[in-house]
Parts: C-alpha cells; structure tokens; sequence
C-alpha cells in the first residue's frame, strides 16, 4: 500500500460552490484540505459553502434533470469537480406506511428507505461517495475508516470501485455479515481488540502517521456532508415539502444535524418554504449517553461503554452528540432510548407490517416511534419521516431466536394438510381473547 501525497488522478475544475472549511465553534476559516479539527479552538470543521452561488444556479427544475443518485445535489456536496463517484447511491424509496401507521395510530407515516441503498445496503454509502470522491481530488491513493460494520462495508466497496487502496479498521466482535461484507472487496481489514471509541482513538493515530485519507477522521468535514442528501430526496419525494417531524438513530449524531443542516440549507436558497421541523433521535438503551444528557437537561456528554445489540449505532464517545441535543432542544424534539427487546419489536413491526427488513439501528428508530406515539408526543396528523439506515441481512444474529421457523413436512399432500391446520389451531389459541 503506498502513501499518496500528489495526486495521480488529474480533473479540471469545473465549478466551486465551497472554498474553505471552517470551525463551527469559533468561525475560523480554513483552505479544503484533509483537516477535521480547528487548530485554534479544537472545534470540528465544517463546509463553508457560497450559497448566493448555489441559489443563482440551482432549481427544482435543474435537480428533477439531474442524475438518479445523491449526485443530483451536486451543488450543494463538497467536490469542486464533476469526476465524483457515481455508483448509484441515493434516491432510495420514501415508503408511505400506511399499515405501521395504522398500528400505531398515525395517519401520515413515511419510511425513507436506505436499507435498499447502493452499493452496500446502508446509508453509509452516501456519505463514502462523498468522501472518496473528496479524497480523489485531494490526491489521496489509499483511503481507510474506523468502523461498527455499515462503513466498513461501503468504504470498501466504493474503494474498489474507484480502484483505490483500502484499509478498514473494525471492532473484532462485529457480527459475521458485516466481516463478510468487507473482506469480499478485498481490503486490509484489522479486527481490533476492542470497541469502536478505541478503534477510532487508533485510527487517529495511523491517520497521522501514515497520511490516508480516513474518510470519518481527517476527511470527516466531507464525508459528513453526505448524510444531508437524505434531507434533500425527502423533501423532493415529498413534493417540495417539509415533514413536521422526523425519527432518526443517532450514532456519533452526525446524521441527525445533517438532516437539520440540509433542510435549512433547501428554505435557504428558495427551494423549499420554511416549516418547523421536529427532529427526534433514536439510542438504545445500552448506548445511550446523548439521551442521558438530553433527558438530564446537560449540554455536555459523558462517555459511556456500550452494551447492546445495536452495534452499529453503539458509539460511546458521540463526536457530535451536543449538536444533537441542542437541534432536538430548539425543534422541541426530543432523543429516547429503548431497550434492545424493544428494538427487535422494532424490527419485527416493521418487517411485518411494511415489508422492510432492517437491521437493529432501524429497530432502535421504529421502537422510539412507537414510544413518542404511546406516550402522545406525536400528533395522529403530523406528517412523520422515520429514517431506516441499514438492512436486516447483515445483523441476523441480532432476530435469531425471536422469530418463527419454517415448518418441516414430507413431501406429501397429507404432510402438508397436517402440517397447516397445526399451524392454524395454534394461531386459533395465539389470538383468543383473554378472559379476565
Ligand atoms: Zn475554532
């Protein structure tokens, strides 16, 4: 693997919507190289976009044309050339759940569906397009992540698309599908001894002697800005509308502000009316130290050690966790926890009443849904968005056990006769009423 400084890749500049990075915390501005942190405050870094630019170029019209993935947004994405990584991330569907709704006793319920992402079945592929799209033009040959399973997966993935070198570093108690789906790009995979908020203290460090392009370290301002695009096809795919309110995991709390950030970012240059929106965050019970502090009414975030089956949220240390608390402060949201019983409830609500399979942060989301509607902090006419992250193939260690079995028959009619109405008196017993 080498160490790439120059870049190999040449591409023209074609259009600039951003020129510099720059602390969310004390304002200082920064050329767009691979840096994360503010060198003055300590502050993470941000996009700083030119959004007169932007409004002057961008229009419904000129996004409907564009291409059916996360790179119709282009515009608003921190690449300053159109040889971006295009592998059909994005546009996934925005389900109206009329069946879950009805269970839970709403009336307009939508799933945003990036279970069915490209290329990797979670929502980590927007934000790694964007990244490695990022890293190419900043020259970068070998691009690596610290991961929980999803980003390891698509880091990969994407890598070997754009034939760059990969390197990923995971806690070795992942489950087996998300391995599996890493080592079949063929990267150097290192199974660490330890858990994510260690890993990622690791990656730090190799990220500053090595000089890759991590792409959620020293590529983080980037790769972050990814997630917003979920915000932009929501409101597209609700006609050029705000929700009232949205249901998402929350992780490091990343994917929470980038929704916010790119909600605003739509009313901002007239492509949306303003609306308030009320952002809810999902945690399980085992991870939960943004809930803690929100509910604890603190604007700071003490670490936890994550206990739960909800490892691809299971984030200790939550780099952006007070950004979090203070979006669903001033949205008048809130972040709840539920246990991991509830989650595989969650998971299994959601699978029989939908039809979408997802994996345990998707649980974590539909759980807290079902517990802002019981405890009436939903109103049955706001139009809700839940945001489903990952699918339920990669964590079926997590349902294992709580689900039911085929039923084993001859191949013979009466075996099968038998083995139906079998089936049919037990659910006879399952559902009799329960007498007092
Ligand atoms: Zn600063």
């Amino acid at each position: 693997m080498t160490t790439a400084t120059t870049s190999t890749y040449s591409c023209e500049k074609v259009t600039t919507t951003f020129n510099s990075l720059k602390c969310k915390e004390c304002g200082t501005t920064y050329e767009p190289k691979a840096m994360h942190v503010c060198e003055l405050c300590f502050g993470p870094l941000e996009v700083d976009y030119d959004y007169d630019a932007i409004a002057s170029k961008v229009s419904r019209a000129t996004i409907e044309a564009g291409p059916l993935s996360i790179w119709r947004y282009r515009d608003f994405l921190p690449v300053q050339t159109d040889n971006y990584i295009d592998v059909g991330t994005g546009m996934t569907p925005l389900l109206k759940a009329n069946r879950l709704a009805k269970k839970l006793g709403i009336k307009n319920l939508y799933i945003k569906n990036d279970a069915i992402n490209m290329p990797t079945l979670s929502f980590k592929d927007r934000v790694v397009s964007v990244a490695l799209s990022r890293a190419r033009e900043l020259g970068f040959n070998t691009v690596a992540c610290a991961s929980t399973g999803n980003l390891a997966n698509s880091t990969a993935a994407i890598a070997a698309h754009a034939g760059l070198d990969c390197c990923v570093f995971i806690p070795s108690d992942l489950e087996a599908g998300k391995v599996l789906g890493t080592v079949i790009y063929a990267p150097k995979v290192f199974a660490v001894q330890g858990n994510y908020d260690q890993v990622n203290r690791l990656c730090s460090e190799v990220a500053n002697t090595h000089g890759w392009g991590f792409v959620n370290i020293n590529l983080r301002p980037y790769y972050s800005e990814g997630s917003k695009t979920l915000a932009y096809e929501t409101i597209e795919q609700l006609g050029w509308q705000l929700p009232d309110r949205v249901v998402a995991p929350l992780a490091s709390g990343s994917l929470f502000t980038k929704i916010y950030k790119g909600f605003q970012e739509f009313v901002k240059v007239g492509l949306v009316d303003e609306k308030s929106v009320r952002f809810s965050g999902a945690q399980a019970e085992g991870c939960s130290p943004i809930a803690s502090a929100f509910r604890e009414g603190r604007d700071f975030i003490a670490p936890v050690k994550p206990k739960t089956i909800a490892k691809s949220i299971a984030i200790g240390n939550p780099a952006d966790g007070v950004y979090a608390i203070d979006i669903a402060r001033k949205t008048n949201g809130s972040i709840e926890s539920v246990t991991d019983d509830e989650i595989i409830e969650g998971i299994k609500l959601l699978a029989e009443t939908e039809g979408i399979f997802t994996e345990t942060a998707g649980g974590t989301t539909i759980a807290v849904l079902k517990k802002l509607v019981e405890a009436g902090k939903i109103d049955p006419d706001e139009t809700t968005v839940a945001y489903i992250t990952g699918n339920g193939l990669k964590t079926q260690e997590a349902v294992q056990g709580y689900v039911g079995e085929p039923l084993q028959i001859e191949p013979k009619l009466s075996s099968f006769e038998r083995a139906l109405e079998r089936s049919q008196t037990l659910e006879r017993l399952e559902w009799q009423p329960v007498s007092v």
